[in-house]
């Protein structure tokens, strides 16, 4: 007999629910184990920056592995068509692992794949892996759901959390099969989509603890003063590491809990809380499992937004005329990241000042973020939009350039992105197109030229916004 472990968003071999449920359950019935990675062909034939960076990290995991003795067999095709090719080749299968899906499209194949493997006699174990706690383990004492952030919050820290799931040294020799010709089949497909030149960038199990600690001795306990400001690079960009399960947030929420005990920080409480909203927007994307395409608030399904394509490849193109805005499009072209201060502006810059649809801007940063997450992408742009659940109300509508003041106050987060404005005076970076003919030959940037004058005008278009809101 023989069970299969199959990876999906988690690639780890420590603290990983399902692979050690694998590990120590097959060694209890001495069983080896086969280990697969599903390649839909939904995500290998739609080459965005987001899914390069993925695969790429999916490849250096898989050679890591391979160092260690660990094959993990690639197989394409829909899922039925790659279970059915696996079970061709072993029939002998007695069960199945993996970490659960809880939204979006691969939580509606979990339950299909469930009947699949218990149809044929298969025993099917799942587990909660990707957040600290699943979509059904924070509510209401009346088994509703919480739409407001702050008591889900208060529960989700009351709620007794996991130890990591550590796999000792000699499990890891762990007892598993190789194909070969399954085995390079899948190496050759997916060598095809690697397309990430910068080997350093991509995300390994090692680094991500690098990074968990650096981060804890250098940086948690000031984040909380200044993780809003984009220059200051205060901020963990563990978001990567989550997103491809380099490292589990459970992990990071245990080391953060033990450093907790003996050097207590702020910062530490408002990190804890971020890793909340994760769960949050995780469980909010479970129970309202159509809100990628709609608004969760329903009075808000009839906005007529715009849809201007023009200004959509503007704003793409970090070319509005705004600098905060344009500056972190820059730095998501550039960097597949953007950070959370500057997606929120960006979010409401092309809601409330653009007045576009909100999907568009979602999708755009699905096909760029390498960190793309869909629950906290949808859940992020649906609060900017005031369509969501618990979202910033219609009318506080951000000021681009105020913003830009007070959380890039010297500009240098702008100049960094934006080579054009470099030599602007920190009076005029936030409104560039104030400076006259003087101060824009000393500033070596003509506006309208080389820097562009904004698209619109955003009392007004605050105003529109808001109209658009009332009128509902
Ligand atoms: P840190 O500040 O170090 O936070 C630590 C971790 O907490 C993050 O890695 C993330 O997992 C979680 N976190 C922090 N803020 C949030 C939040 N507001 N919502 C949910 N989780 C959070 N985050 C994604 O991981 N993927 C996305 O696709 C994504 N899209 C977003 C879209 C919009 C419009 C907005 C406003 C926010 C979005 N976020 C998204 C949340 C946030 O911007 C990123 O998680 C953060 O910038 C990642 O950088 P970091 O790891 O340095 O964050």
């Amino acid at each position: 007999t023989l069970s299969i472990m199959w990876f999906r968003r988690d690639f780890r071999l420590q603290d990983n629910a399902a692979l050690y449920h694998a590990v120590k359950e097959t060694q209890h019935r001495n069983e080896p184990l086969l280990l697969v990675y599903h390649l839909d062909p939904v995500f290998t034939t739609n080459d965005t920056p987001n899914h390069r960076f993925f695969f790429a990290a999916l490849d250096r995991f898989i050679k890591r592995c391979e160092k260690q003795g660990i094959y993990i067999h690639l197989v394409e095709g829909t899922w039925q068509e790659a279970f059915n090719r696996i079970l061709e080749h072993f029939p002998e299968v007695t069960s199945l692992y993996y970490n659960q899906d809880e939204v979006g499209a691969g939580q509606k194949r979990d339950k299909e794949v469930d009947k699949f493997f218990i149809k044929r006699g298969i025993r099917v174990s799942s587990y909660i892996d990707y957040t600290i706690h699943g979509a059904n383990e924070v509510k209401k004492p009346d088994n509703s759901i919480y739409k407001v952030f702050t008591p889900y919050f208060k529960k989700w820290m009351a709620q007794p959390k996991r130890d990591p799931y550590i796999l000792t040294k000699e499990d890891l020799t762990i007892d598993n099969i190789k194909n070969d010709a399954l085995y390079s089949k899948g190496q050759n497909v997916l060598s095809n989509l690697i397309k990430v030149s910068d080997q350093d960038l991509i995300p390994h199990e090692e680094a991500a603890l690098e990074v968990l600690n650096l981060f804890l001795k250098k940086k948690i306990d000031e984040y909380d003063r200044f993780r809003d400001i984009p220059s200051a690079e205060a901020t963990s960009r563990l978001s990567v590491h989550l997103r491809t399960g380099t490292i589990s947030a459970r992990t990071v929420l245990y080391h953060i809990q033990e450093k907790q005990q003996t050097s207590y920080s702020t910062g530490m409480d408002t990190f804890i809380k971020e890793l909340a909203w994760r769960d949050f927007y995780n469980m909010i994307f479970h129970y309202y499992p159509e809100s990628k395409t709609k608004e969760i608030d329903d009075k808000y399904q009839k906005l007529k937004w715009n849809d201007n394509q023009d200004l959509l490849d503007l704003w793409k193109k970090g070319k509005t005329g705004f600098p905060i805005v344009d500056a972190g499009m820059r730095q998501l072209a550039e960097e597949g990241w953007m950070h959370n201060r500057i997606r929120m502006i960006n979010a409401s810059f092309l809601t409330k000042d653009f007045l576009m649809d909100w999907r568009l801007g979602e999708r755009y940063f699905e096909q760029m973020l390498h960190d793309y997450d869909e629950a906290s992408n949808i859940g992020g742009w649906q609060w900017a939009a005031s369509v969501g659940t618990d979202a910033v109300p219609y009318f506080r509508v951000f000021n681009p350039i105020t913003q830009s003041i007070r959380f890039d106050t010297k500009g240098e987060y702008i100049k960094k992105y934006l080579p054009e404005l470099v030599g602007v005076s920190e009076k005029n970076i936030h409104e560039p197109w104030k400076m006259d003919d003087h101060e824009q030959e000393k500033a070596g940037c003509v506006i309208g030229k080389d820097y562009p004058r904004p698209v619109v005008d955003h009392a007004l278009q605050r105003k529109k916004a808001i109209q658009m809101f009332k009128e509902l």
